[in-house]
């Protein structure tokens, strides 16, 4: 019998949501807009403790209307974290605006604070300051963000923080996502919790919120007919999977427990292996482990990170590198770039292990077992995962 594939991240399911969902198909809202995207709006708030919230049709919408709202338009320049997803940076080229890529600092894999004073103190000698800085909150882990608000704010930048893949992580017991001017969080299929495609933006900002509320809904105008002074967009999220985004978040500790304990499981069970290494946990916070992530040093390790992917492919367990930095993408090959060798050397030994809050002892453990097999000094090393619970 061939084994189920095992998957890096699928959407995980509590039950709760059909209950939503039902009440939504009940009560004939299957509607963009609606009752539960209101209460969707304010239960998400009151869970990252965000004052205000607006649910939008995905990650990649509320990141486009916050570099909207913060002033970007074509010509300006925007400084971006380099070791991410291309959808932190594509709405900048929206906009018509150019990225200035920003590397990673090892201690955290996010933005470098010390490469972001050094970008806008060049840039302000220069007179041309950037018009806002997007900083991403990678794998779960939240970047330094004391630090980084710190240089931002001398400079007077404004700060956005994608917070895609850190729902449930903590900054000195902050959200991030809270702390800029705007915060964006996604509930695509992989992300810790999903509504099928989806996305919010918080801020402290009332009338920035209602503004981009505005602008998700074709920014109409208050009047009987319809009525436009600026140009909008059909951003906004479905009631229907509002509803489903209500029932995953009365989950979300019981998922950040469950990739947190993933990963405590992948490190006792691969932490032996030479030339392993996880990504760390900085001391500031707690990191989601949304993704499990590690490196692989090839000539301690005894085969590359590729080779482990296509030993895991070939058993049927989907793995994946780490995301290829921004500046090395033909798309950006033009954009100018703050460093860079960190986020190499990162997606040159960097590998994403599967890491869904639905993932089976069993499946971990057949993960387990190809990556020892992998390794030179794998498998001889010590028993694989007896007695394991
Ligand atoms: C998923 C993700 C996004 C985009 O979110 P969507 O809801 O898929 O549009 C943006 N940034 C990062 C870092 C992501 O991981």
């Amino acid at each position: 019998m061939t084994p189920n594939r095992v998957f890096l991240s699928p959407p995980h399911l509590s039950g709760l949501e059909e209950d939503y969902v039902a009440n939504a198909f009940a009560t004939n809202w299957v509607t963009p807009l609606g009752p539960h995207v209101d209460e969707f709006e304010k239960e998400f708030a009151a869970a990252v403790g965000a004052e205000h919230a607006v649910a939008l049709s995905s990650g990649t919408a509320a990141i486009h209307l916050a570099l909207l709202l913060a002033g970007v338009g074509p010509g300006d320049e925007v400084l971006v974290s380099t070791l991410t997803f291309v959808a932190s940076v594509n709405p900048i080229a929206y906009l018509g605006a150019t990225p200035v890529f920003i590397d990673s600092d090892r201690a955290s894999w996010n933005m470098d604070p010390a490469l972001l004073e050094e970008a806008l103190d060049s840039r302000a000698r220069r007179g041309r300051l950037p018009r806002a800085v997007v900083i991403v909150h990678l794998y779960g882990q939240s970047a330094d963000l004391d630090a980084i608000v710190a240089v931002c704010a001398r400079y007077g930048v404004p700060l956005i923080e994608d917070a895609a893949e850190a729902l449930g992580a903590t900054y000195r017991g902050r959200a991030p996502g809270t702390v800029g001017i705007t915060g964006v969080f996604s509930f695509n299929g992989n992300k810790i919790i999903t509504t099928g495609g989806g996305g919010m933006m918080v801020s402290a900002d009332r009338s920035l919120v209602a503004h981009a509320r505005k602008l998700a809904t074709q920014a109409r105008d208050p009047a009987p007919h319809y009525e436009h002074t600026e140009m909008g967009y059909n951003y906004r999220l479905s009631n229907v999977l509002a509803a489903i985004g209500r029932g995953q978040l009365r989950v979300l500790g019981e998922r950040v427990d469950a990739r947190r304990r993933n990963f405590a499981l992948y490190a006792e069970a691969l932490g032996d292996l030479p030339g392993v290494e996880f990504m760390p946990e900085a001391p500031w916070g707690t990191h989601t482990r949304w993704l499990t992530t590690l490196t692989i040093d090839p000539d301690e390790f005894g085969a590359n990170n590729e080779t482990v992917r296509l030993a895991l492919e070939a058993e049927g367990i989907e793995a994946r590198p780490v995301w290829k930095p921004m500046h090395l993408q033909p798309l950006y090959a033009h954009a100018p770039v703050i460093g860079g060798q960190v986020a190499n050397d990162l997606f040159a030994r960097g590998l994403c292990l599967p890491s869904g809050s639905s993932l089976t002892d069993a499946d971990r453990e057949r993960v387990v077992g190809v990556v020892r097999r992998t390794s030179a000094h794998g498998a001889s090393r010590r028993p694989v995962l007896e007695n394991r619970t």
